[in-house]
């Protein structure tokens, strides 16, 4: 039995994609499907053009509460000349509560490093925002059996030591980088040796934060294979790419996680 203040967490990341028509759509099915009591915490990324149209749908169907805004990206600075970006005070102000940090496409395609994450990362905490850290090795580093140490060296370098002592809002997603849009899923045993390596490295440093953090599992979630990462100690929930864009096939991911 996981302890109750970690309340099971799904994150759905739209990446690119979706149109106003889309989330207008998939709003209404994803509200109307909820059941009324819904014991699973769900945040919404839809891409940031995106996130007041959200909030306000979300005001209207009056249903608020039951899904929270995040964002996928948000810069290392809270305001000045950085032509195109998003700070996150803006997304704050979109009333986002959460924001992605380090994920693997930042990583690989816009060459976002170690040093750049940790500012984001330190830049989100100072905005009232909960940075979701996300960490994974490549296909290359797991051969070589370094799976546990490119994770720690990528929490080392992006979280603030100040920030354990001080604040518990820790979340952290694994997703290993060959699982992500492949259709690839590590095993729940792959996965739970990886969640217990980043509890334990918390824990080394804060054994409170390690103890309320929420780590989740990341890499082509879908509702057949949700229900058996989620059996395992240390995943707290999970961070859902491709199969969050049909909103059934989301609603049954959330409803997988409830305890
Ligand atoms: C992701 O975008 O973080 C992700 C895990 O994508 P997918 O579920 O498509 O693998």
């Amino acid at each position: 039995m996981k302890p109750v203040h970690r309340k099971p967490c799904v994150i759905a990341n739209w990446k690119m994609h979706g149109s106003r028509q889309m989330l207008e759509i998939w709003l209404k099915q994803y509200v109307s499907g909820l059941p009324e009591e819904n014991p699973v915490e769900v945040v919404l990324c839809p891409p940031a053009v995106y996130l007041s149209e959200a909030r306000l749908y979300l005001n209207q169907l009056a249903k608020k509460g039951r899904i929270q805004l995040g964002a996928q990206n948000s810069y290392a600075e809270m305001t000045g000349a950085f032509t195109g970006e998003i700070s996150p005070s803006m997304i704050r102000e979109m009333g986002c509560h959460y924001v992605l940090a380090g994920h693997s496409e930042r990583r690989q395609i816009f060459s976002e490093d170690d040093t750049l994450i940790a500012r984001k990362v330190w830049a989100a905490y100072h905005a009232d925002l909960t940075p979701i850290i996300c960490v994974g090795e490549t296909t290359e580093e797991r051969n070589q059996g370094k799976t546990l140490e490119v994770i720690c060296r990528q929490l080392a370098a992006v979280l603030p030591e100040e920030q354990l002592r001080l604040d518990p809002r820790v979340m952290v997603a694994y997703e290993p980088v060959w699982a992500i849009g492949t259709g690839l899923t590590a095993t729940p045993l792959q996965a739970e040796e990886v969640h217990v390596a980043i509890r334990e490295w918390l824990a080394a440093r804060n054994r409170k934060v390690a103890n309320e953090a929420r780590l989740l599992y990341g890499g082509s979630v879908k509702p057949g294979n949700v229900k058996a990462l989620l059996m395992q100690p240390n995943i707290d929930g999970v961070l859902v790419g491709s199969a969050s864009l049909n909103a059934q096939e989301f609603l049954s991911i959330c409803m997988a996680c409830r305890q």
